[in-house]
């Protein structure tokens, strides 16, 4: 089953069954596109469509007619499509839409191959709490989680004295403060390594993206914040490493292209072949690494005291950088004014003390949404 199956994710999932006909795709969910839902669904042959808007129903039937996929839209139908039984379930759906389908597809027995970070970062307590009651095995996607997730191989991080994430450090790396400050979207969008969403496009260029990654890596790894760094590595060949109290350090290689990540979530505990690039390490000459910007990228730095301070600060951080960055692609503010409005909603959270710790999905949502309220553009 695919969530967010016309996603950049949910695509290059696609192309990846494609080549290997034994998958039986038991359902397609999207958001409000239905000819893409409808394609990607004939493309699969999926047994399911659901559409979480519910304006797109005769749409996505129409689209659908003479198939043997059946159709339905609406939130209860994303749900219920979410809780269909399969094997395994690729959560792709972006940003905080994904929280409610995410942790409906949490379902005894079955393996999540999890892209969507936003569920990580903003439910991160209730979400690891579910994954262990229903007994379901979690494989992150993400390229750097899914690469320290390798090198742990299984082990819990008590003999792990680092972990470390790469930032590509976007399509700014050596852009000046102000030239970020006054970036427009078609330069934020011009991701120099990876093709994805425009969510995570522009989270990248902010390095906003890396302290997401961050927190879902705590998260994830059950491991405390002081343990956890950023290197920019420009190249993007190397996604994460782990530094072991022995002194050895694992990392996983790759050339950019999710297809990797990917291949090895639906293949797990197999390798599934895939066409993808290989790495010719002599053709690359060299791979380089740097320190990240702080001053250049603030957006880092609010990520990473979110994730220290805790309590409700990541969810906080989620929502009004949702926010922040939809009005930056809608042109209503600057790409400077993305960080400076998620400062903002921290400092107003922790000053009215609304960012108790969510310790449920019900209490995560219920703190999202008093940041929605409160975020306002300038
Ligand atoms: P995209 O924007 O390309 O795709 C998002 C998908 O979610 C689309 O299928 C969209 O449907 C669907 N969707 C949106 N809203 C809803 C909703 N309310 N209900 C159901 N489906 C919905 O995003 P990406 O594929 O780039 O990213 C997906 C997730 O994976 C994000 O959390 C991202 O951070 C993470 N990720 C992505 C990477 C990448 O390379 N792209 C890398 C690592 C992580 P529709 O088309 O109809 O809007
Ligand atoms: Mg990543």
């Amino acid at each position: 089953m695919i969530l967010g199956a016309t996603g950049s994710i949910g695509r290059s999932t696609a192309d990846l069954i494609a080549d290997h006909p034994d998958f039986i795709v038991e359902a397609v969910v999207g958001g409000s596109d239905a000819a893409a839902l409808a394609a990607m669904a004939r493309r699969l042959k999926a047994r399911h469509a659901a559409l979480h808007d519910e304006r797109g129903l005769a749409a996505l039937r129409a689209a659908l007619a003479g198939s043997d996929t059946s159709a339905a839209a609406g939130e209860a139908a994303v749900i219920e499509a979410a809780q269909r039984p399969c094997d395994i379930v690729v959560a792709a759906i972006v940003g905080i839409a994904g929280l409610k389908p995410t942790f409906a597809a949490l379902q005894p027995g079955r393996t999540m191959a999890l892209a969507n970070k936003e569920c990580l970062v903003s439910a991160g307590s209730a979400f690891m709490a579910e994954v262990a009651r229903r007994g379901v095995q979690l494989l992150p996607m993400d390229s750097e989680h899914n690469a320290i997730f390798q090198a742990l191989n299984g082990r819990d991080a008590s003999s792990v004295e680092q972990m470390v994430l790469t930032a590509s450090g976007g399509p700014f790396l050596r852009w000046s403060a102000e030239a970020i400050e006054a970036a427009d979207v078609a330069a934020a969008l011009a991701h120099p390594n990876w093709s994805m969403g425009r969510k995570v496009t522009i989270d990248s260029a902010g390095l906003m993206n890396k302290g997401l990654e961050l927190i879902e890596a705590q998260a994830l790894f059950r491991i405390a914040p002081e343990k956890l760094d950023v290197v920019v590595h420009p190249q993007s060949v190397v996604h994460g490493m782990v530094s072991f109290s022995d002194g050895t350090v694992l990392a996983g290689l790759s050339v950019p292209d999710m297809r990797t990540p990917i291949a090895h979530c639906l293949g797990h505990p197999d390798r599934m072949a895939t066409s993808c690039r290989r790495l010719d390490l002599a053709a690359l000459g060299g791979l380089t690494f740097e320190a990240p910007d702080h001053a250049r990228f603030p957006a880092l730095q609010l990520a990473i005291d979110a994730m220290k301070t805790g309590q409700g600060l990541p969810t906080v951080l989620n929502a009004a950088n949702e926010l922040a960055v939809e009005a930056f692609l809608a042109g209503k503010i600057k790409f400077g004014d993305i960080a400076r409005l998620v400062g903002r909603a921290c400092e107003a959270a922790l000053r009215h003390g609304e960012a108790k710790s969510p310790q449920t999905l019900a209490e995560a949502i219920g703190v999202d949404h008093i940041a929605r309220e409160r975020f306002a553009t300038p």
